[in-house]
């Protein structure tokens, strides 16, 4: 059985590198604030002193930390996991980031001979707790063939998509349909609020038809009781669309609906709301409305 490296005990990671214990793997991890280890530690798991530690004990090593610099940090950087790693080693990012970084990073690790997938990731901390992740996987076709049990350990649907970054291309795709969906879900509970009727009436009658969908159920139904806690934070869906402006720019493409979207989540940014879910991008709209829905 090959033995795992796991870099980011973060909120995602501590589930998906305990669901690898489970399944039978030898897990050797590291994160930066040693101390949210410690569950993972006691599940089983060896600690290392460094992303290159984790490297030098492992023959596929998995990273799931914050963005594009925080992956190019551990493992190209100084003590990075490239420079305990061997000839024939993976390295899986399963982190959300820009797909020019991961091509580049890729590349750097193809010069000593280390191959990479990255395998970003959707299904939140449930998911990650529960090993029903969605992966969505870039690299050569054999290195994801060879992981596809590692994978299989932490999530459900696991689909392969293209060369390397075209994980991340799907995932950005992904945060495009969930946003649009979110503003859309937004703007039509305050369009019915101000129009003065019944807006969980309108909610339980439109979600059964042509535009039911997850955004409406679960945050429109957040919206209806004034819950504004996270699920999915502000904060982090405003790098997601900082990756998917990047590589709109990148191809020179315009993004009518996601440019619009990212201008009202810089308006709750403004107002203070970063650490709240998604679906507080309501009250962009009620602001430009007039009118609360609740
Ligand atoms: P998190 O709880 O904030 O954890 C982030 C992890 O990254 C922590 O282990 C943190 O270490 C580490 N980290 C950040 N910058 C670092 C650096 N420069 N050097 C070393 N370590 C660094 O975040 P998360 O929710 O687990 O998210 C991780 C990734 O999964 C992100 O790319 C996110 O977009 C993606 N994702 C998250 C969700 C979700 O619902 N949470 C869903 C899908 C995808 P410390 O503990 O020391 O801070």
């Amino acid at each position: 059985m090959k033995k795992i490296g796991f870099i980011g005990i973060g909120l995602m990671g501590a589930g998906m590198s305990k669901n690898l214990l489970k399944a039978g793997y030898e897990v050797t991890v590291w994160n930066r604030t040693e101390s949210k280890t410690k569950p993972v530690v006691e599940a089983g798991a060896k600690l290392a002193k460094s992303p290159k530690e984790v490297a030098e004990n492992s023959d596929i090593v998995i990273s799931i930390v914050t963005g594009s610099k925080d992956v190019e940090q551990v493992l190209l950087g100084d003590n990075g996991a490239i420079h305990g790693a061997k000839k024939g080693d993976i390295f899986i990012d399963m982190s959300t980031i820009s797909p020019i970084t991961t091509k580049a990073v890729a590349e750097k690790l193809a010069k000593k001979g280390i191959e990479m997938l990255d395998g970003p990731v959707s299904g939140g901390v449930i998911g990650a707790n529960n090993g029903a992740l969605s992966i969505m996987v870039g690299g050569k076709p054999e290195v994801y063939e060879e992981c596809k049990p590692i994978l299989e350990a932490m999530g459900k649907t696991i689909t392969y998509i293209g060369g390397n970054g075209d994980g991340q291309v799907c995932k950005a795709v992904n945060q495009i349909l969930v946003g649009t969906a979110m503003l859309g879900v937004a703007e039509a509970l305050v369009f019915a609020a101000k129009a003065g009727v019944d807006v969980a009436k309108v909610h339980q009658a439109v979600s059964g038809g042509a535009a039911g969908g997850w955004q409406l159920t679960n945050n429109g139904g957040r919206v209806l009781k004034g819950d504004m806690s996270p699920g999915f934070k502000i904060k982090d869906y405003l790098k997601d669309l900082g990756i998917i402006m990047e590589t709109a720019d990148a191809n020179k493409m315009p993004l009518p609906a996601t440019s619009l979207v990212l201008q009202m989540y810089r308006h709750c940014q403004a107002e203070g709301m970063l650490d709240n879910g998604t679906q507080a991008v309501v009250k962009a709209v009620e602001k430009l409305a007039g009118k609360s829905v609740v």
